[in-house]
């Protein structure tokens, strides 16, 4: 009887713990990824991530192929592409690895329930985070709410495993698919990705490549340099890790065996473990997109949406340089650096007064890396109201960021060609009033603590 590797969150053929568990059970293999926009509770993909999702599926699937393998397309609810899938291939056992989402975890359990007592063999496996979630505890046994004692008991748990081997060879049993191209992942009318085809190549020999490139160029600078947003000096992996097209035990390994000592080394496994925390933070909070994460923030006084800024922040045209710099780049090429997805988010909740919600939607939608954990946590973060979140006051000043992270503009005349010229807006709200504003309406956050 077959076994179905069901494909998720992991489109890797190396270090993937259920398709090593499901060769060694020794039968053919049905490969299955799903497409899955149905199932209650499990969130739409946005655009950018959709039109990384079809580049990553090529990928897998050429992997695959060249192994003696196939990948099946199917799409529906997941339960029930999978049982039928099973009735039709005869398969008796399934194997997948972990996804750590409310929604998901509940419909992994209900069918692992399902199929069990259906007789098949059925096993999950842990893959994309170091750490589970619940195996990292406070002295008194709860979740951690802040980073860096967090942190700390990672680094105190056993090191994260080593990987395992891509496969040589898979044996293939046969089933019917959907052809890629016509789920149409990619936009057409208007092609609007032209920008994100120049920056990224999705799939895991493009990762693979990413990563040894930073280690060997950009690691040694990477602890100085990391918040400056003229030089690329990060990794650029977080959409190959959203997509799980490189594992975190991957990178993990890389960086140790490469550097064991430096600072810069350490600094960068704590930026993984800030993905790490996100997850966390989300397997204790499965709203977390959509609900304050402290509770008191729901006393906020968010005032009525004013559609036009939205529209300003979102298109880039605030009239405040790093704020339509982040912005276009965003728009441009799915992602942003690291200090301006702050500022733009420090700019949207505190100096427009929107809720952090509209923004996370929006990043959703545009970003190749969104995911259902460090999105919804790092605008909670920023907004004030999530775990580990920066003080309210804290209110990014995007003039002294441009200054001390673009000091000749280069960042900024480079998404923003019209600054410095006539033609470029003055700032559509004053900085410092609105931040005043917006200091004065968490006086009611604070009244409700
Ligand atoms: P590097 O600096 O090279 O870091 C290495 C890896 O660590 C990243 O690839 C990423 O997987 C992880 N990482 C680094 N910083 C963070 C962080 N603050 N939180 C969580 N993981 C981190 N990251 C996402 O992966 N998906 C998101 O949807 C996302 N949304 C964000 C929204 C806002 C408002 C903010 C402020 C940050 C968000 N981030 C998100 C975190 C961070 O900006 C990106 O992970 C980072 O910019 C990716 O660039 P890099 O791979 O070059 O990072």
């Amino acid at each position: 009887t077959p076994s179905i590797v069901w494909f998720r969150d992991d489109l890797r053929v190396a270090d993937h713990p259920a398709l090593h568990a499901a060769l060694e059970r020794g039968e053919p293999l049905v490969c299955v990824y799903v497409l899955d926009e149905e199932s209650p509770g499990i969130r739409p993909l946005g655009g950018a991530a959709k039109w990384w999702l079809h580049g990553s599926l090529e990928a897998l699937a050429a992997d695959l192929d060249r192994l003696g393998g196939r990948l099946v397309l199917r799409r529906g609810p997941a339960d029930r592409v999978i049982r039928s899938l099973v009735d039709e291939t005869g398969a008796g056992a399934v194997f997948w690895n972990r996804r750590y989402g409310g929604p998901e975890r509940e419909l992994d359990t209900r069918l692992k329930a399902e199929l069990t007592d259906a007789g098949l063999e059925v096993r999950s496996f842990q893959a994309s985070l170091l750490f589970e979630p619940w195996t990292i505890r406070t002295g008194q046994g709860t979740p951690f709410s802040v980073f860096t004692p967090f942190w700390r008991a990672c680094l105190a748990a056993p090191e994260p495993r080593h990987p395992l081997p891509a496969p040589d060879r898979i044996e293939r049993a046969d089933a019917a698919g959907d052809r890629l191209d016509d789920w149409r992942l990619l936009p057409t009318d208007p092609d609007w990705a032209a920008g994100l085809r120049d920056a990224w190549t999705p799939g895991s020999a493009s990762a693979r490549r990413r990563l040894r490139e930073f280690l060997d160029d950009d690691l040694p600078t990477y602890a100085t340099d990391r918040d400056r947003t003229d030089r690329q000096v990060t990794s650029r992996l977080s959409p190959h890790l959203r997509w799980g097209e490189l594992s975190p035990f991957e990178v993990w390994h890389a960086v140790r065996e490469h550097d064991r000592r430096s600072t810069a080394a350490a600094k960068f496994l704590s930026e993984v473990g800030w993905r790490e925390f996100a997850w966390h933070v989300l397997f204790h909070a499965p709203d977390l997109a959509t609900r304050n994460w402290r509770s008191e923030f729901d006393a906020f006084p968010w005032p009525r949406l004013h559609p036009a800024a939205l529209r300003a922040w979102q298109r880039g045209r605030t009239g405040v340089p790093l704020v339509d710099a982040g912005m276009r780049e965003l728009w441009a090429t799915g992602t942003m650096h690291n200090r301006v997805r702050m500022v733009v988010a420090s700019f949207l909740t505190k100096n427009l007064l929107i809720d952090w919600r509209r923004g996370e939607e929006w990043f959703w939608d545009t970003l190749v890396d969104a995911d259902s954990a460090s999105n919804p946590f790092s605008w909670q973060w920023v907004a004030g109201s999530g775990a580990d979140a920066a003080p309210y006051f804290r209110v990014f000043n995007p003039e002294l960021q441009r200054a001390k992270f673009d000091p000749d503009d280069a960042y900024v005349r480079r998404w923003v060609p019209e600054f410095g010229t006539d033609v470029y807006p003055a700032p559509i709200v004053d900085l410092k009033a609105t931040r005043d504003a917006a200091l004065a309406a968490y006086e009611r956050v604070k009244a409700a603590r």
